[in-house]
């Protein structure tokens, strides 16, 4: 019989006969096969081969989908395996919409199944701040809560807040441990920070005052990087976020950092002329290089959203995460690249806008600079778990595969595999079959009725607002 096994290993070759399930399974320790690699030989006994405990991990994982299809009498075969990318990501978005840990869980279980080892966890935004920081308890007390909801058919005058104690995401980093995953932690700056702002108004320029939004966007309120000060404060945060994410990686985001403030902040403009900055987009090469040497002497690395690059003075040893890169910029520079195009990894966007085939078929050509794939949740509209899975999966799959799998197999095949394990993966809120790939003919009104939905204009959006969502 055709096995169905996702991601698809590097070589799956059938032998003749059949072994019995309940034969142990032997595993063997083997220096040779590379980390988070396994071999897998069913013929007469069960023979799991690996280096490291993830590829034990992932074996196992494999030989329980071959048990999911054979019942008692499992084909013989010989599977050699080994991981295409070493960084294989999802990112979720706690900021927009807060997600319990009990959830975040849920949300690892679901990932581990496919072998994505690093959770990027979006901890920080506009709308809301959601990790304590001790030495500044103002933080969570006002950037955690945000007056207001008005997301999509979520508008309203509640109070919405939440966030993650230091022993809370200690406890979700030991779980995604336990799954062989690292939790790399972004906390968002210089853009992206009211909700810091609203806290720490000093860190804006001129210390203006900000509120945490209530709606989505970009803002113009975003860290001060011509005062001295900003820098100490954020110094004093990432000391805490290191002292409880042991991972090699912080991201610091970088992304959709609008300067109109900087160009009339006289702090600002001191800097630029104090440091022989071009203007105020090589002053945020500069922020952000300032924050990354600080990590570095920390013994940490630094990632960025690929807008970092736009600075033309960003440090080669920061690792810069694509997301929409219409200038090419990636292809250029000589940074470490992880790959999450917008328009093939985002999956806050319908299936009529990026099918599942879309999400299949990501090619990053970076001149093999790709360090890894990620694929993100973003959650200004999405506001409980069932709709985050429905809209992750099977799209993370997608990407997952892609990030895993040497062996590219038509999307046909991956497609109609997946449909078979689907009932084997039991993810509750997956979305059905028919909403992988719509027909083409009924795309245009479904995203058309999504934008229309999340329309800043009040009477269009009532027009399109989907009650189901
Ligand atoms: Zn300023």
């Amino acid at each position: 019989m055709k096995l169905s096994i996702i991601p698809a290993p590097t070589v799956a070759g059938y032998l003749q006969g059949y072994t019995k399930a309940q034969e142990k399974v032997n595993e063997v320790y083997e220096s040779r096969i590379p980390p988070e690699g396994y071999s897998l030989h069913i013929e007469n006994s069960i023979t799991l081969k690996a280096s490291t405990k993830a590829g034990f991990f992932y074996g196992n994982q494999t030989l329980s989908q071959i048990k999911s299809q054979c019942g008692q009498n499992l084909q013989n075969c010989h599977i050699e395996d080994s991981p295409k990318y070493k960084y294989r990501g999802f990112m979720i978005d706690s900021a927009r919409h807060f997600f319990t840990v009990k959830e975040i869980k849920r949300m690892i279980d679901n990932c581990a199944k496919f072998r994505f080892n690093v959770f990027h966890w979006h901890l920080t935004d506009d709308q809301g701040w959601r990790i304590e920081i001790k030495k500044y308890p103002e933080i969570i007390k006002i950037g955690s809560v945000r007056y207001g909801n008005y997301f999509r058919n979520e508008q309203n005058e509640k109070i919405y807040g939440g966030y993650y104690t230091q022993e809370q995401i200690k406890e979700v980093v030991s779980y995604a441990h336990e799954n062989f995953m690292r939790v790399v932690p972004e906390i968002d700056m210089p853009g992206h920070t009211s909700a810091l702002l609203a806290a720490v108004p000093s860190l804006c320029c001129g210390g203006k005052e900000v509120k945490v939004k209530t709606s989505a966007g970009i803002f113009k309120d975003i860290v001060c990087p011509g005062k001295e000060s900003s820098y100490k404060i954020l110094f004093d945060i990432l000391d805490e976020v290191i002292n409880i994410f042991p991972d090699e990686y912080i991201h610091i985001g970088g992304d959709e950092a609008p300067k109109n403030q900087w160009k009339s902040c006289p702090d600002c403009q001191f800097k630029i002329l104090r440091e022989h900055l071009k203007d105020e987009e090589a002053l945020q090469g500069y922020f952000i290089n300032r924050i990354a040497e600080y990590l570095e002497s920390r013994g940490k690395k630094t990632v960025t959203w690929n807008d970092s690059l736009k600075s033309g003075n960003l440090k080669d040893s920061v690792t810069v995460q694509l997301w929409m890169d219409k200038k090419g910029l990636c292809n250029k520079c000589s940074n470490e690249i992880i790959a999450s195009d917008f328009y093939h990894c985002y999956t806050d966007y319908p299936y009529a806008m990026t099918p599942l085939k879309k999400a299949y078929e990501y090619e990053p050509e970076l001149n093999g600079k790709v360090m890894g794939l990620e694929t993100p949740v973003w959650t200004e509209y999405i506001s409980n778990i069932n709709y985050m899975e429905y809209m992750c999966f099977p799209r993370f799959i997608a990407t997952a595969q892609r990030a895993w799998s040497k062996n590219k197999i038509p999307y046909k095949e991956f497609k109609e595999q997946l449909y078979e394990l689907s009932e084997y993966f039991s993810i509750k809120g997956m979305a059905p079959y028919k909403d992988w790939d719509p027909p083409k003919a009924e795309r245009p009104k479904e995203i058309i009725s999504h934008f229309g939905s999340i329309a800043p204009n009040e009477k269009i959006r009532k027009l399109f607002s989907d009650k189901n969502k």
